[in-house]
């Protein structure tokens, strides 16, 4: 598949992403990239939830932790449909 590498590129930044951290190029590159690949956009999402999860502990949670619950929650979405 010819996305690939694009699509490690994007995992690979996506919290230098949610945090604005990246040079305006490379936030155009990977935000499209997220729009046209259903999995990194994903991936992204669950990302920013755990990110705004954090936030509201305090830092008190590992984000190891918050991201098993995330995806739970998801998972359980899923379920739901
Ligand atoms: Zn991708």
């Amino acid at each position: 598949m010819e996305g690939k590498a694009e699509c490690e590129e994007a995992l690979d930044r996506l919290f230098e992403y949610i945090d604005n951290e990246l040079p305006d190029d490379e936030l155009l590159r990977i935000g499209d990239h997220l729009r046209t690949c259903p999995p990194c956009e994903a991936e992204h999402k669950i990302n920013e939830k755990i990110k705004r999860m954090v936030h509201s502990t305090g830092g008190e949670v590992a984000p190891e932790d918050l991201r098993s619950r995330v995806l739970a929650t998801i998972r359980e979405a899923r379920h739901a449909d």
